[in-house]
């Protein structure tokens, strides 16, 4: 999968994405990332990306042209199965919708800042909006972290069977049971019995146990879509 992120800030967005499984997808040639400065787009020589709002009141807007240049400019090398804008008004990142976007090739994301993009970028050029959960950022690089996050891991061959999404939460609609690791005793603390018992159909009809346990008690909306 390609992603290429346009951004006034790529300094925030590259180093939360070179490390650990997002570097392993990198390396494996599964992911590629790059992030694009919108200030080689700017209107003048100062950089200028924004302007202030039409109709008054504070916070400045970014603008249209440089988006588009920016936009048709990468369009020239890549055809994009999806141009996301990152914001609050989005519809909320869910592991469904990050299964069903890592089966894309090429994903274009854009980071929005101050009170946001013009209108007329949304409504002409982009064909997903997402958030990342009911609060403000300052800018999307950050959701546009954990968007490329949530989607590299799931591309196949990123991770290996030890840490293989499908015993992580949100798959199957239920949490994931909770884990233990050496030593069986500490503290006084013990490990569950049926753990130790090298079982492996006792230990996975524990887990599922567990996993449902959880679901319901922690996220009963969660739980009727895993009954459904
Ligand atoms: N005026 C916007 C509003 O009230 O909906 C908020 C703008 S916010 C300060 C600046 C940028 O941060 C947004 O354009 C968006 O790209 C990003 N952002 C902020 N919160 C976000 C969230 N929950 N999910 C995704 N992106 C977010």
């Amino acid at each position: 999968m390609h992603v290429d992120i346009i951004t006034v800030l790529p300094e925030l967005l590259n180093s939360p994405l070179s490390h650990s499984i997002m570097k392993r997808a990198q390396d494996k040639g599964l992911l590629t990332v790059n992030t694009h400065n919108l200030r080689q787009w700017a209107v003048n020589e100062y950089g200028q990306v924004d302007d202030y709002q039409y109709g008054g009141g504070a916070g400045m807007v970014m603008m249209c042209e440089p988006l588009v240049n920016a936009i048709e400019s990468l369009q020239k090398e890549r055809k994009y199965d999806e141009i996301i804008y990152l914001t609050p008004d989005g519809k909320t990142l869910d592991q469904q919708m990050a299964n069903q976007l890592s089966l894309n090739e090429n994903l274009l994301l854009i980071c929005g800042h101050y009170k946001g993009i013009d209108e007329r970028i949304r409504e002409h050029y982009i064909t997903k909006e997402v958030s990342i959960g009911d609060y403000v950022l300052s800018g999307g690089e950050l959701a546009a972290a954990v968007l490329v996050d949530a989607i590299g891991r799931l591309l196949p061959g990123v991770l290996n069977d030890e840490t293989s999404a499908l015993t992580d939460s949100f798959q199957d609609h239920l949490l994931a049971p909770p884990v233990y690791t050496r030593p069986a005793e500490y503290k006084g603390w013990k490990v569950p019995d049926v753990l130790l018992s090298g079982d492996p159909k006792k230990i996975d009809d524990w887990r599922h146990e567990m996993a449902i346990d959880r679901t319901r008690q922690r996220r009963p909306d969660i739980y009727k879509k895993h009954e459904e």
